[in-house]
């Protein structure tokens, strides 16, 4: 009986609602016209989702990178912005014609440059979701499913990494933000820290600590914290590029004397250059000894945390203050991504939580509000995509990718191992491979010449991109394997490329 009833309320609401819509629609049709039609958005919509479909399955037909220089785009464009609009089917025509040309190709599986940002089909997809529903996550009225499926899916990828479950999970645009939240906690726990012994923290003063591998990211907290980058002290690292705990200590014992105010240490996981790994246990029992906040940037790498036979370079960090990990690295969800965590969210949310009058809501006490745990007050649907990944791929289908992605590596670093003209600079700890061309009796200028040489003969074949990177002053290739579309047919033909290459045009 009472499904009865509300079947039969159910169908009322709908026939009131339907009368509703069409009285609305009639009165709009005979207004200004503002939004493309229900009809042209539907049939364009479909040549979209088949121009990416043919995209993303024939990537190799395109060169990864255009041979463009700087301004050629914007010469093509009409200086002045459009006043009569476009048919939505010619819009395809035109981005095929005039923007793709000068496209690089990051979702190409000969993209090897910098960290790979290689989304995949399902987290493309969630995109588009995500645009047509332009929730803004402020608050959690403003978007509850936002904010519930973000702090879900947070919780599994901790549960994945086997990060700790009790700590709070936030999705920042990238590393460099989530950095800069870690570090603005950091600061705000030294103030308290400070208050509570009876004195004051001298911002002027404060320095943070992370290895002279770190991202750049790490020492601009500084400048964007009122302070010189130098206020990062730069701890030297030994010969595999990770950072010397005895070393930071000398550092932080030298700055007390000297009166400044040490706030935080920043350990890597996978540092850009090199993907080396800092000891992060014993970084953490200096951060406990001085009582200063360890962040943990594992951008790249933290995906790895997933694989049980990478677990040691984890080691130790469970004894974090707040750590990142980009998804859109190497967890192939498109561009952007990145997953920020922290023990210590009272700590980020009295550093960051500012709510005016306008923005108080019923709910403020009992639902979490990302806007007061963060810079930006209005956030993108990101959980979105990260949901779909998860679900569509399952951790299985992503755990096996990542180890073929590693073995791949591992493959070539093999190659390059056994040739006797090329030299790997630093240990495979994951997908990413340094080397350089080195044959025999070449000195090191000589060396650093031809690799030089060799990486650009490579990007300008158009099937490949590769990045370098100055390792101990010598200049490296990286070949940093890590999108969803790269198979062991890529990294064979990059190795016959590159030993072509390098005995014929060097
Ligand atoms: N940290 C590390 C170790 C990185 O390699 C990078 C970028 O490659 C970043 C931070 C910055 O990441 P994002 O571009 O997401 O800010």
């Amino acid at each position: 009986m009472d499904s009865l009833v509300g079947g039969f309320f159910y169908r009322s609401i709908q026939q009131i609602r339907k009368k509703q819509i069409d009285s609305v629609s009639s009165k709009q049709d005979t207004r200004l016209k503002s939004d493309i039609s229900p009809e042209e958005f539907r049939r364009a919509g479909h040549d979209v989702v088949d121009w990416i479909a043919d995209y993303l399955t024939h990537p190799e037909q395109l060169n990864v990178s255009p041979d463009v220089r700087p301004g050629e785009l914007i010469d093509k464009l009409d200086p002045e912005p459009p006043r009569e609009g476009t048919q939505p089917s010619e819009m395809l025509a035109d981005f095929d014609r005039t923007i793709l040309p000068h496209v690089m190709h990051w979702n190409h599986p000969g993209f090897m440059a910098y960290f790979s940002a290689g989304g995949s089909n399902p987290g493309i997809l969630a995109e588009s979701l995500t645009a047509a529903l332009n929730n803004i996550g402020l608050l959690w009225c403003s978007s509850p499913a936002l904010t519930e499926l973000e702090q879900t899916t947070l919780k599994w990828l901790a549960q994945l990494l086997g990060l700790q479950q009790s700590w709070f999970g936030m999705i920042n645009g990238g590393a460099s933000t989530a950095s800069l939240h870690a570090i603005i906690a950091a600061r705000e726990q030294a103030n308290i820290a400070a208050r509570e012994a009876g004195s004051e923290l001298d911002l002027n003063r404060i320095v943070i600590y992370a290895s002279e591998q770190a991202h750049s990211s790490i020492a601009k907290t500084m400048s964007i914290l009122g302070r010189d980058p130098d206020a990062c002290r730069k701890i030297p690292c030994n010969e595999v590029f990770s950072m010397q705990p005895e070393r930071l200590r000398d550092s932080i014992e030298s700055d007390l004397g000297n009166g400044l105010f040490p706030i935080a240490i920043v350990a890597t996981i996978g540092t850009t250059a090199s993907a080396s790994v800092d000891p992060v246990d014993d970084i953490a029992d200096i951060a406990s000894e001085f009582k200063l906040w360890l962040h943990v940037d594992a951008a790249y790498a933290g995906a790895a945390a997933m694989l049980d036979e990478k677990a040691h370079h984890f080691k130790g960090v469970d004894r974090a203050d707040s750590f990142v990990v980009n998804p859109h690295k190497w967890l192939f969800v498109p561009m952007d991504c990145a997953a920020f965590y922290t023990s210590r969210p009272e700590v980020l949310k009295h550093a960051l939580s500012l709510v005016p009058e306008y923005l108080s809501s019923q709910e403020h006490s009992s639902a979490v509000n990302f806007m007061e745990y963060s810079i930006p007050l209005g956030r993108r649907f990101r959980a979105l995509k990260l949901w779909y990944v998860l679900r569509t791929l399952g951790s299985d289908r992503i755990i096996s990718i990542l180890r073929e992605h590693i073995r791949l590596a591992g493959l070539l670093a093999d190659w390059v191992d056994k040739s006797a003209d090329f030299q790997r600079v630093a240990p495979v700890h994951f997908s990413l491979v340094c080397l350089h061309y080195c044959p025999a009796g070449a000195s090191d200028e000589e060396a650093a010449e031809m690799s030089e040489r060799l990486l650009e003969a490579v990007n300008a074949s158009g099937e490949f991109l590769l990045s370098h990177a100055r390792l101990d002053g010598c200049f490296v290739i990286r070949v940093a394997i890590g999108n969803i579309r790269t198979s062991e047919v890529h990294i064979r033909r990059l190795w016959e490329l590159m030993q072509g290459l390098a005995s014929s045009q060097i």
